[in-house]
């Protein structure tokens, strides 16, 4: 089984699935795939306890390559999840990292020669994963994806496929390729040959191969983006150096170009149906203040202009970390992630952290929130952040001792505790920082859930005011949408 993120929900999934079988054939539950590489303690921490007492058996699996000789070494081996049977005989490189088995093994079957049919009803889900590329030879230095060249499945499987799917009435594909454009030539055509039942797709992209594939073949790029897909862009960063630092590219000279393709990139969908979901690196252990504030503005700058833009409110103060088989991970442990060189930038992801559980909890939404609820709450904690950053600069960096920090982390105290051990160590201080930045939040106790409401109803009427409606219409339709969001928005105090 994969999971995408140790939530309560991805849990509670997991626990419903394994009771529906009788307690004599529970099935043997393996967790992998990436996201297992980035969070092992979180997976560890969180499905263990809930099944060892159900005497399953359970297994964390990391692997680093192409999955496809795992799940071949297990079907060869009956499903059995003793070591030696599976990986010894199977010559994979293995080692145990923190409970969690990691796997090395770089060679897969070639995806055109990989079938693609399914034998079970998709109209079942909404959305369903395609493999239709696979590697990347990034390297970045914070990624636990080897680099090596990408491999593509052939235009002709990949258009029979999608149309096997889509008259099946599932709606959205997900492509699961760590960067589809890696080869611009191979993706583009990819896209050109899918059927016209296609409506939604979904993938994942460097800003220089997007950049790349629609400079070269604008007009499979402009019939594709009339069509409500989904491009996530690793962004990462708008700072040249950090890109570098980062490993997003070898040199200055590359790096400083993103910012340019970045910006031909969001014109270029502006007007169109597809949306741009960003991933990027605000905070790591040596960033100093001042580069946080440009990371942000530059942010601010891009989510204000471009309403089109997706952003996860968990990105906002993230910070870059462990994950099996980095770069940065092959020579830092977990603890040395959190070794800020500024420990304010440690403080303020613990508090940005804090306050957005708080905010979930206080307006009622979880993980089904809203594509344009999210991008207005990140909207609205970018805006804090960014005011918490300029008073954070008026505190000397030395109040914090980080030792005490690390030790808690290590205990897995949970975040509040944390929290509250950094404000009591500014003892005399203490109270006028904890006030100043409780202000921020609180908006003159007006509170976050105002906040967002104002928010929503500002970004849907700029929505509005950009349409080819009349200008009575507008006024109608924007009156219209006040009232509805203050009617469902029941727990914020308008
Ligand atoms: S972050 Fe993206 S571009 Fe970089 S190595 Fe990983 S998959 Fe490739």
């Amino acid at each position: 089984m994969s999971f995408i993120g140790h939530s309560n929900t991805a849990i509670y999934v997991a626990n419903c699935l394994l009771r529906a079988f009788p307690p004599t054939s529970r099935p043997k539950l393996i967790i992998g795939g990436p996201d297992v590489g980035y969070s092992t303690e979180g997976y560890i921490d969180s499905f263990l306890p809930l099944y060892s007492d159900q005497h399953l058996e359970i297994k964390f699996v990391i692997y680093i390559g192409p999955g496809e000789p795992y799940i071949k070494a297990l079907t060869e081996t009956g499903f059995s999840l003793s070591e030696k049977s599976i990986f010894m005989e199977q010559d994979l490189e293995h080692q145990l990292v923190r409970g969690a088995q990691v796997l090395r093994q770089f060679s897969a079957s070639a995806l055109a020669d990989q079938g693609w049919r399914r034998y079970y009803d998709l109209s079942l889900f909404g959305d369903v994963g395609v493999k239709w590329a696979s590697g990347c030879k990034g390297g970045c230095k914070f990624c636990c994806e080897p680099p090596r060249r990408a491999d593509y499945r052939l235009a002709q499987m990949t258009s029979d496929e999608a149309d096997h799917i889509v008259t099946q009435d599932a709606s959205k594909l997900l492509i699961s390729a760590p960067d589809f454009l890696n080869r611009p030539s191979m993706a583009s055509r990819i896209i050109d040959s899918l059927p016209s039942g296609v409506n939604r797709l979904h993938f994942s992209a460097r800003v220089d191969s997007l950049y790349l594939a629609v400079k070269h073949y604008p007009n499979i790029w402009q019939k594709f983006a009339a069509k409500r897909h989904r491009i996530d862009l690793g962004v990462e960063s708008f700072i040249p150096e950090r890109l570098v630092w980062l490993g997003k590219y070898r040199n200055l000279k590359q790096a400083a170009k993103q910012q340019e393709r970045l910006a031909y990139l969001l014109e270029f969908f502006r007007p169109t149906k597809t949306s741009i979901g960003f991933f990027i690196m605000p905070l790591d252990w040596r960033i100093t203040l001042a580069e946080a504030k440009v990371e942000a503005e530059q942010l601010q700058c891009c989510l204000e202009q471009y309403d089109y833009i997706f952003l996860a409110s968990q990105n906002i103060a993230k910070i870059v970390s462990y994950a099996t088989g980095s770069n940065f991970s092959s020579t830092m442990s977990s603890q040395d992630f959190y070794r800020f060189d500024d420990p304010r930038l440690l403080f303020l992801h613990y508090l940005i952290k804090n306050k957005r559980s708080l905010l979930y909890e206080s307006i009622e939404i979880d993980s089904r929130a809203t594509h344009l609820l999210e991008v207005v709450i990140s909207k609205v904690l970018l805006r804090c952040y960014l005011l918490c950053l300029e008073r954070l600069a008026m505190f000397e960096g030395e109040c914090f001792d980080l030792e005490p920090i690390l030790m808690l982390r290590e205990r897995k105290a949970g975040e509040q505790k944390i929290l509250d051990t950094f404000y009591d160590q500014l003892k005399q201080k203490r109270e006028k920082l904890k006030q100043s930045l409780d202000e921020i939040f609180n908006e003159e106790s007006q509170g976050m859930a105002k906040m967002i409401t104002q928010e929503l109803i500002r970004t849907l009427c700029r929505r509005i005011d950009a349409s080819e409606l009349s200008d009575p219409e507008k006024e109608k339709e924007k009156n219209r949408i006040v009232i509805a969001v203050v009617s469902q928005c029941r727990t914020a105090a308008v």
